[in-house]
Formats: structure tokens, sequence, C-alpha cells
């Protein structure tokens, strides 16, 4: 035997002895065993045993364009052979990293022209955190460096990424958050909204915003950050009076609007971006995930006229930057993914047609003793758990009920990702119909199961 067929016959052990996952209690990982995923086509992938399991969350939430695009993989090779690296920065640059600066702004609203590239979301948000006091520095205000975020909000995991978040378990590994970043309350309307409408209740939270601002003083506050539908915490769509609000206080209190489009762009939504969806205008957005479906890492910061102009004709050297900004074959991964997303009218698929499918798939779970309410936006979508619809009454354990219903669902062939009470949906961009209809399926069976456990 080689070496590398005896090592795959054993890689679960040398998972075990070698590796350390992410996010993960390794000590019952191990003693669990990991799962092996071996390959991928269209929204499937398959593990070394051969099982076969519908990928309802896109690898995590990036695989926009699907599994097996060869493509991209041929574009990958391409720029291999070409130049396989090359950094952009001393007066350099690549085709593919130029191309794609200019492909991103054209989908992006007329005041976004620029973007700075980065190798992961996470990075991206590190980067406009430091423009954004830049900006304001270079006019003259350096106090004014303050960022608000939000309680369960996810902004990566660098120090500046986990400050930005708003998880507390994340905050209590590394004495976090760093100095300069504070958090106000999320639009969690089912588990937070108590007896105001949903409507009231946006409105509610928006203004916390500016009640942080006016007590920390506008002249010391640099930006407020926040996803368009926040992710990681559960898929929360907000309410619609929210994000007219936030982008109304922004304005009249002068401090930048940071959306984090790591997930919600490249189609998610059923619109280019997250804020298209919702009609704001970001002056900073980072970007990361569905940029190349996943296929090759890379994110950026999508940079408003506003703030571009200041960056480029005012600060001299933005003192920022990573060997990897702008990697050319990352790049071309990228580029020709965004060519299938535009060839293929994804982002107006998912609009008119698969976003619309799923969303009346997840709602005629309703039903449902143990759903409380689904919510979807384009292919982003949550069910949530409930012991009691009536007064919207929740588990005592919630994580509990929620890997009930995801288990069950990993046994049956669907992959689902489960946030405490909600289960998670983000499928690749191209699933078609019957597909969704598996999904639907799958996880009425899995809502049964989970039911008569938590009812002991
Ligand atoms: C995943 C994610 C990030 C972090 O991206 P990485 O590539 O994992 O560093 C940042 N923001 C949001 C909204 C995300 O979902």
């Amino acid at each position: 035997m080689s070496n590398l067929s005896a090592a795959a016959s054993n890689l679960g052990a040398l998972d075990a002895a070698h590796h350390i996952h992410p996010f993960s209690d390794m000590q019952k990982l191990n003693a669990a065993g990991t799962r092996i995923i071996e390959r991928g086509e269209g929204c499937y992938i398959f593990d070394n045993h051969g099982k076969k399991y519908l990928d309802g969350f896109a690898g995590l939430w990036c695989v926009n364009v699907g599994y097996g695009r060869k493509e991209i993989t041929e574009a990958v090779m391409r720029q291999m052979n070409e130049l396989p690296y090359y950094n952009t920065f001393f007066g350099t640059t690549t085709p593919p990293t130029v191309l794609l600066a200019q492909k991103i702004t054209s989908h992006a609203g007329p005041n976004i022209n620029r973007v700075f590239f980065t190798g992961s979301g996470s990075e991206a948000n590190d980067t406009w955190f430091r423009m954004a006091r830049v900006y304001w520095a270079t006019l003259g205000k350096p106090e004014k460096k303050m960022v608000i975020a939000r309680r369960n909000g996810y902004h990566g995991s660098t120090v500046v990424g986990a400050s930005l978040g708003g998880m507390k378990y994340m905050h209590e590994q590394g004495a976090l958050p760093i100095e300069g970043i504070v958090h106000i309350g999320q639009p969690y309307w089912y588990g937070e909204g108590a007896d105001l409408s949903p409507a009231e209740f946006g409105l509610k939270v928006a203004r916390e915003l500016e009640a942080k601002i006016d007590e920390l003083g506008e002249d010391n506050v640099a930006a407020f950050v926040a996803e368009p539908i926040q992710g990681a915490g559960g898929v929360i769509v907000p309410p619609e009076t929210y994000w007219p609000e936030i982008a109304r206080i922004c304005k009249a209190r002068n401090i930048l609007l940071v959306v984090d489009e790591v997930i919600c762009g490249f189609g998610r939504t059923g619109q280019w971006f997250g804020h298209q969806h919702f009609g704001v205008e970001p002056d900073l957005a980072p970007i990361a995930k569905g940029l190349s479906s996943g296929y090759l890492p890379i994110g950026g910061v999508m940079v408003s006229d506003r703030v571009g102009e200041v960056l480029v004709n005012e600060v001299g050297d933005f003192n920022h930057g990573f060997t990897y900004s702008g990697h050319p074959v990352c790049a071309a991964a990228a580029l020709e993914n965004l060519r299938i997303i535009e060839d293929e009218k994804l982002v107006e698929r998912v609009r008119d047609d698969v976003g619309p499918y799923l969303a009346a798939g997840l709602k005629s779970l309703e039903d449902h003793p143990m759903v409380g309410q689904t919510q979807c936006v384009g292919l982003m979508a949550a069910v949530q758990l409930v012991e009691d619809k009536a007064d919207r009454k929740r588990f005592e354990d919630k994580e509990k009920a929620g890997i009930e219903v995801r288990n069950h669902c990993l046994a049956n062939g669907l992959v689902l990702r489960a946030t405490g009470d909600r289960m998670l949906y983000s499928p690749p961009l191209v699933i078609s119909r019957s597909e969704i209809d598996d999904m639907i399926t799958i996880t009425r069976n899995g809502l049964d199961h989970a039911w008569k456990v938590m009812q002991g």
C-alpha cells in the first residue's frame, strides 16, 4: 500500500490524532468520530461510505453554484499554469484581480465602485474596521472610532471579527471584545418581541442604535455594523420597519453604515446583495463566501465613494493588506463563479422561482405542532422550533430540540444546520424544485421524530 492509501483507510483515527476542528469540542468529536466527505456533485455531497446527502446548507453558506462546476476548475487550472501567485502590494496587479474588482462593483449600487481584497470574511471585517477609523481620522476626527455592533451577530473569528460579533461564548474565550466595540440588541421578534407587534419591535430595537450613539456621543462613534439577515445567529429576518430606521439613524447621526454581506451577497437573498433586498446603501460592505462559491478562499470589502474618495485621495498609504489580497487564482475562480451566476441568471431564479417555492414549502410546515414560525428570503431560511405555539413558548432545552431534528435529517440524507431551536437552510442556488420537495419531506419527518422525543 502507498502511504496515501494506507492513510486513507485510517483517516478517522488520523483526524482524531492530528486535526483540531473549528468550533468543536474535540474530545466529544473524537469519541463520536468525524464524517469524511469525499465528493460533491450539484447539490449533493458523498461521504467515504458512499452515503449521499442533499446539502441544504451549501457547505457553510457558500457553495452558491453547486459542486462539480468544471468551468471553475478549468479557469483555476489555466490561471495556475499562467501565474499561480503575484502580490498587489508594490505597484503591481494581475488580470483576474482587476477584472474581479470591476465585476463585483458592476452588481453593487452606483455609489460602490471600489473593492479591497482579503482572504476571508473575517479579514474583510478587520479591514473595514481599520478603514472606518482611518476615514474619520483623515477627516480630522480621530476620536470618532467606536463601533456599534449587535448581540448574536456574526462577523468572523479573528480578534476584530469575534469582537464585532455578539456571541457571548466567543467573547468568553480570549478576553473579548476588544476596546472600542459595543453591542446593542437584535431584531429577533419571535424570541424577544414579547407583546409588541413585529413592526413595533423592529423600530424599538433599531432605536437602541440611536440611544447608544447618544450615550457614547456622536463624535466618538465611527460606524454601525450588521448583517442584512443574521446568518450564524439563526437566519433572523428583521421586521420590515428595522432597516429603514437603521439607515435613517446612521444618516442623522453621521456614522458609517457597514453591511456585512458575507452570507447575503451574491444571490442568496434573490438580489445580488442583501442590502438591495432591504433598500439600504452601505458605506462599507465585507464580502466572501458566495463570491467564489467556496471553490477557493477569497473575500473583500466593497467601498462606497464616500469612503473610497477619502481613502484613495487623502489618506496616503493605507498600511494594511494581506499576502493573498487579490490572489490571482482565487480571483480567477471568483470571476468564473460570477460569470456562472450571471449567465445562468441564478439571482433572478432565486428571486422569482426557487426562493418563493422554498418559502411556500416551509410555510406548509407551520401546521406542525413544533413549528412556531418559518422565515425565508431568497434561499436563506429558518424554521423556529417551539414547545407551545399559543404563547411562543420555547423548549427548556433549545439545543436538544434542534439537534434532534438535525440528526434525524442527516440520517435521512439531508444536511441542515441547527442553531439552538432554529433549523437553518441555505442550499445551493442551483437547487431544483424537486430537491426542495425532498428537503421539506425530510424536515417534516425530522420534526415528527423530534416532537416525540421532546414530549419524553
Ligand atoms: C462566515 C462569516 C464571516 C467570516 O467569514 P470567514 O471567511 O469564515 O472568515 C463574517 N461575516 C459573516 C456574516 C459570516 O457569515
